[in-house]
């Protein structure tokens, strides 16, 4: 049996590596130099900084993704991170960090609520493991228990660092699911030598498996014969295949096989498409001499302009950065009326790391911004229609088919779990 994977993201080896284990012949299709997608590293200045993801795997050591690659033989390292923390102004009623601040333990959030308030919240943590609340988005949902701003701020910054969207952008029913993910499965880890040190792993198993991988390649088109994925088109020629993977999100695997879509019998898939919108984000990265977070875990920030939250993936592994240097890298959320304004809202989350670290040196690396064909994700945590597609043998796996409350690389894990149940059984 041959199998064709489109793209080589996170989401396209982790399937080349389970395909070629289980005895297909594999071959994936890579259209730039490099595989990985948004999750590799890009070495700069002695640094590994990378093409996306903050070197985070959001349940770390016991999450869906180390399930994964520890099923597939990919050897791969990951250390659990310290505790997210939540820096909070010091003053009471102060809405930004330059009176001072603090910081306190994520779990300890209710602590900045009224007394009544944290009883109802602690009464809402058990009720609503039996039932969910669904139909509204979250912060909807918070605002109908809790007339608290500090708890949509919370929220904001969580959704934006995890999601990269905005807690009125997420329905309710996923962040309850998201949240029993973190109790079946942990908090972050970061696995050593970064999120290449994945992409490599994964590469090997291929490898040894007897799957290729050709780079510089780009797939113009997916082959549909009798109804079913036949093959592609890669470069100048055609290959042939009983199934195909594709790494690319629905939207842009549609546009290759658009000929065999009908706009009567995939109605309702195409109108499902049409709502799938992309998130935005920047990440910028700075090099310190000294610590700037000073632990391994997320910092939250919900009282900056922009930046959502912080990480130093150096303090787990220091050879992401030269001896002696710490990497530290924030996130922002950027509104989809803001990205024609990407410089300003730079400025803004540039404004609010001089705020985050007062007084502290270190250097901007690099600014990268993320959206339209290389996003944060490709659909908003909850919207996208899972990984089949209207056409046999045709297969979506990535950050733009992700399992129920799957954070990230952790949904494309189990969206990839999934597929390959369907698959192989
Ligand atoms: C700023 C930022 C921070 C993030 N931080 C984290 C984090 O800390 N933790 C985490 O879990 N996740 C994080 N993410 C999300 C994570 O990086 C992505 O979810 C993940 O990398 C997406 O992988 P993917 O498999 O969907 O494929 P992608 O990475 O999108 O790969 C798809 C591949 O297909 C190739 N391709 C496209 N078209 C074609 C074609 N026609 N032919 C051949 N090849 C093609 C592309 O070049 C690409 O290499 C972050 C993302 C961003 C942007």
């Amino acid at each position: 049996m041959k199998a064709i994977v489109i793209g080589a993201g996170l989401g396209g080896l982790l399937s080349a590596a389970r395909l070629s284990k289980a005895g297909y012949q594999v071959e994936v299709f890579e259209r730039l130099p490099i595989t990985g997608g948004r999750f590799t590293n890009l070495s700069y200045k002695g640094f590994q900084l990378s093409s996306g993801a903050f070197h985070i795997l959001p349940h770390g050591p016991s999450g869906p993704l180390a399930q994964l690659l520890s099923e597939v033989g990919a050897d791969v390292e990951i250390v659990r991170s310290d505790i997210t923390t939540v820096r909070i102004p010091l003053k009471k009623g102060s809405l930004d960090y330059s009176k001072g601040f603090k910081d306190i333990s994520f779990s300890d959030f209710p602590t900045l609520l009224s007394h009544k308030d944290r009883l109802k919240i602690a009464l809402l943590i058990v009720s609503t493991r039996k039932n969910r609340p669904t139909g509204s988005s979250l912060q909807a949902w918070i605002r109908t228990q809790v007339k608290d701003e500090w708890l949509v701020r919370f929220a904001d910054a969580f959704c934006g660092w995890a999601l990269s969207l905005r807690s009125d952008e997420v329905p309710v029913e996923e962040i309850f699911e998201i949240i029993e993910n973190m109790y079946r499965f942990g908090g972050p880890g970061i696995p050593i030598g970064g999120c290449k040190g994945v992409i490599d792993a994964l590469e090997r198993v291929i490898a040894v498996n007897g799957g290729k991988i050709h780079t510089k390649t780009e797939v113009s088109k997916i082959l549909v014969e009798n109804g079913k994925a036949a093959g592609v088109l890669a470069g100048d020629e055609t290959y042939k295949a009983n199934l195909i993977i594709s790494n690319l999100g629905h939207v842009a695997t549609a546009c290759l096989c658009e000929e065999a879509l009908s706009e009567e019998k995939d109605f309702e898939y195409l109108k499902r498409l049409e709502t799938l919108k992309p998130s935005a984000g920047i990440k910028i990265c700075l090099a310190a001499d000294e610590p700037l977070v000073g632990h391994s875990g997320v910092l939250l920030t919900p009282y900056a302009k922009r930046v959502n939250g912080v990480d130093e993936v150096t303090q787990v592994d220091p050879s992401l950065a030269p001896p002696g240097k710490h990497l530290t890298m924030s996130h922002q959320y950027v509104a989809p009326e803001n990205i024609k304004n990407l410089e300003a809202e730079i400025e803004l989350g540039l404004q609010d790391l001089k705020a985050i670290f007062p007084g502290k040196k270190y250097e901007v690396l690099l600014i990268q911004s993320y959206h339209d064909g290389w996003p944060v994700n490709r659909a908003a945590s909850g919207t996208d229609p899972g990984n089949e597609t209207p056409i046999p043998e045709l297969y979506v796996v990535g950050d733009g088919a992700k399992g129920e409350g799957g954070i990230e690389v952790e949904g494309i894990a189990l969206g990839v779990a999934a597929t390959m149940k369907k698959i192989l059984g």
